[in-house]
């Protein structure tokens, strides 16, 4: 009965020492993940354009576009700049 026992540990020992040996965490798939392309850079790219009448730089969503091409910062600045 005795070598039963031994033959257990010995088992579960062979078994802990190959997962010490080869751990089943992933290859490094992080350093590819790094490689691609940062969402920041293309988040940044928006359009820039200036104010018309102050000439403060701001992204074309948060313009207000004016007669032409023209953008402005606010719809104050375009008011003033028709010329009133
Ligand atoms: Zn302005």
């Amino acid at each position: 009965m005795k070598y039963v026992l031994w033959a257990l540990l010995l088992y579960l020992g062979w078994r802990w020492y190959l997962s010490k040996k080869s751990p089943p965490s992933s290859p490094p798939q992080e350093a590819s993940a790094a490689t691609e392309e940062a969402p920041e850079a293309g988040a940044s790219t928006e359009k820039m354009v200036s104010c018309a009448h102050c000439g403060i730089h701001l992204p074309i969503s948060e313009s207000v576009q004016g007669t032409g091409a023209l953008h402005f910062c606010s719809d104050e600045h375009r008011l003033r700049h028709s010329g009133h």
